[in-house]
């Protein structure tokens, strides 16, 4: 079986085992009531602490929401430079800013959601137009989206990785400070806000040091700029352990709630999925994604990719294989058949796989007799800044987490959503790195998690805390499958 666990254990119902906060509008969000009805496995059901904390959450976020006397007051002290040192502020923000792709997006999106669980903060988000209508509000009765046009931070979609308000700057120019829990000096500066630079580049790396996080726990304001799936080196932070152990006693099931629970297509996108999957997918008795990534700086012939998805696929027995005698009374009589969903930006997969089930029949047991291939789109190239563009990309992300198994390309961020939502150990293609065709086409995935491709790493942390996740290997992650530098949770 390629789901993790019990298949049925999360509770297939429409809200995913209590996952999901009932009494929202059904119809301004049609895909938060349906998407059960298509997802293949429930490997997890959510812990009861899982639960309550996201029920608290969300009466935290109704109080602390844009249109508040409390958001109004905190936006008042953000504007005039003032902060609340040694005051504790009731509500405590995480603003998310957008950065890279959208799988990126998604990742980041969620490590940000979890940071304010663990922190009691609210998460909100300033959407650019190119994400204007991707996802709904996930919390009731409440906007989840920062107020653009009066908020006081400026130029806030242009910061880029090293900003004058990232906290390591401002560590440097001593406007904030961590305390020595030793001494009982209160007075420590406080910055009205602080900006996390947590992308590939990790500017701000000292952030998942235990001391680094008392300090930030008295800003009001933090803004996030990143494009990695985090969580994994939350773990070893003093309080954020015991904490997360309590919320997925399964760790792999950490990024498929967050997601199944926090983001949902909006209608648009909605509807580019569920006439795609009843036209195409729907009728087969079993689904089968294949996402293809072609990196730049791993590129190789259209040729190799396409075997090594064919090695890969014999190797992990994922799409039926042919019968190459030729002999077409296979199928005869039968009543299965697999649908092949290919997500990638160019066409040439689809079209061999295709024809290579047209040429050929099905072997006999293997998966089913008839074999449909289908590609809903290929854009050729990746178009961030296009709204359309990114509506499609979405639905493909829920298409292919859709399917019963998945085969994807390593490194793709774009494929590790996927697999997550699906709740799926996917096949990963390994990287053609130096546009060398990598000896082993793939491995088997040990969890449903994403990998962290840039994990702190020589983080120095006072009380000998550690912020390596390499050190901590053992424990709660793993090297990644396709990368070698990359830890995942398992
Ligand atoms: P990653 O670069 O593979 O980690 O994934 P991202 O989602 O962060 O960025 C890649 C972007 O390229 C996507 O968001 C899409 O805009 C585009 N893209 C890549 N692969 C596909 C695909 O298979 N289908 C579609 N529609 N877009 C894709």
């Amino acid at each position: 079986d390629d789901a993790a666990g019990n298949a049925t254990s999360g509770g297939a119902d429409e809200l995913l085992g209590g996952l999901l906060a009932s009494g929202m509008d059904r119809r301004s969000c049609r895909s938060r009531y349906e998407t059960w009805r298509y997802y293949k496995h429930f490997p997890y059901a959510p812990s009861p602490h899982l639960l309550r904390k996201l029920r608290a959450y969300e009466a935290r976020h109704r109080r602390c929401a844009p249109g508040t006397p409390l958001y109004a007051r905190s936006v008042e002290r953000l504007r005039s430079g003032r902060s609340a040192a040694g005051e504790a502020e009731e509500c405590r923000y995480v603003v998310w800013l957008p950065f890279d792709g959208l799988g990126n997006r998604m990742l980041s999106m969620v490590s940000g959601f979890l940071y304010a669980l663990l922190t009691s903060r609210v998460l909100l988000v300033a959407l650019p137009p190119d994400s204007a209508d991707l996802f709904c509000e996930p919390f009731p009765g409440t906007t989840w989206l920062l107020p653009l046009e009066d908020f006081p931070v400026a130029n806030l979609f242009g910061l880029g990785h090293n900003p004058e308000q990232s906290y390591t700057r401002l560590l440097h120019r001593k406007k904030i400070v961590v305390e020595d829990p030793a001494s009982n000096a209160t007075a420590a500066p406080v910055p009205a806000y602080v900006y996390l630079s947590l992308g590939y580049q990790l500017t701000d790396r000292i952030f998942f040091c235990g001391e680094h996080q008392l300090a930030l726990g008295r800003v009001n304001w933090l803004l996030l700029y990143s494009d990695l799936y985090f969580v994994p080196s939350l773990y070893p932070i003093a309080g954020f352990g015991d904490e997360l152990r309590r919320l997925f006693p399964a760790r792999e099931s950490a990024s498929h709630l967050l997601l199944r629970y926090l983001l949902h297509p909006t209608n648009p996108v909605w509807g580019l999925v569920t006439r795609y999957y009843h036209a195409y997918l729907a009728p087969a008795t079993r689904r089968i994604g294949v996402q293809v990534r072609m990196f730049g700086f791993a590129s190789v012939p259209v040729d190799d990719m396409y075997n090594q998805i064919l090695a890969c696929s014999r190797q992990e027995r994922i799409l039926p294989e042919i019968d190459a005698d030729g002999d077409a009374a296979a199928g005869t009589g039968s009543k299965t058949s697999t649908a092949i969903l290919i997500a990638s930006l160019y066409p040439d997969y689809y079209e061999r796989l295709r024809a290579r089930y047209y040429e050929h029949a099905a072997a006999k047991g293997g998966g089913g007799a008839w074999v449909g291939v289908f590609q809903p789109t290929h854009e050729e190239r990746q178009a961030t800044e296009s709204l359309a563009h990114n509506q499609r990309a979405l639905a493909e992300v829920y298409l292919l987490s859709f399917s019963e198994a998945l085969l994807t390309s390593g490194l793709s961020t774009f494929g590790y959503v996927s697999s997550s939502l699906a709740g799926v150990r996917p096949a990963i293609l390994l990287t053609a790195f130096r546009h060398k065709v990598p000896a082993t086409p793939c491995r088997r995935a040990v969890s449903m998690e994403p990998c962290n491709l840039t994990p702190p790493r020589g983080v120095e942390c006072r009380r000998g805390e550690a912020a390596d996740d390499g050190g901590d290997v053992a424990r709660h992650v793993r090297v990644c499958e396709d990368f070698h530098d990359g830890v995942k949770l398992f």
